[in-house]
């Protein structure tokens, strides 16, 4: 069984505001992640799946199309807890390994977004990295998640309405800029390279 107590906020409601409000964070983390953990637990009950991890449940989920509500759920509990840990109004200043990886603060922004703003309906932006490739920008549709196809992220954005319309609205570019300058926790980011 998944427990939305197994994956806790890092900061408190109120402390993203106001570039991202309590109400937002409250309805997201307390209402969306908390729906597709309740779904994940009733859907792989007495099933194969009752006794893997989340990674397991959905690297195994994503090769077999009768299982897409198991991955979708799945997928979105990962992407959801990832994001969450990349937020924070502590560390806002992009370290020098990923600035000089794309040649530049202005031009990583400039990439970053471009992908971000190129995803038409639901999905995530991430960043990734392998030893041997290096940084890359990559957008994903709907639950879609990069450790299903061997990617490692080590950042995301979770660009579906419910992440920016209380505070944004229509305005998606502002909600994409905001993160970039003000939300992001690159502390957590370092971490992940040095796993
Ligand atoms: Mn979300």
């Amino acid at each position: 069984m998944f427990n939305l107590n197994d994956y806790p906020l890092p900061f408190r409601e109120t402390d993203l505001e106001p570039y991202m409000s309590a109400e937002t964070v409250r309805t997201h983390y307390g209402k969306h992640l908390a729906t597709y953990i309740a779904n994940l637990n009733k859907l792989i009950a007495d099933t194969k799946y009752a006794d893997m991890d989340l990674r397991e449940i959905i690297t195994t989920s994503v090769n077999d199309d009768t299982s897409e509500k198991i991955f979708n759920n799945a997928a979105q509990i990962f992407n959801h807890e990832f994001f969450f840990n990349c937020l924070g109004r502590g560390n806002n200043i992009i370290p020098d390994i990923i600035s000089d990886a794309f040649g530049g603060e202005a031009e990583f922004k400039e990439k970053f977004k471009s992908v971000a703003n190129g995803v038409f309906g639901s999905g995530w932006v991430w960043l990734t990295h392998d030893a041997e490739n290096g940084f890359g920008i990559i957008a994903t549709k709907n639950a879609d998640t990069p450790i299903a196809h061997g990617q490692t992220p080590v950042l995301t954005l979770d660009l579906w309405e419910h992440a920016y319309y209380l505070d944004f609205q229509n305005r998606r570019a502002d909600f994409i800029d905001s993160f970039l300058e003000s939300l992001i926790d690159w502390k957590f980011v370092i971490d992940n390279l040095n796993m």
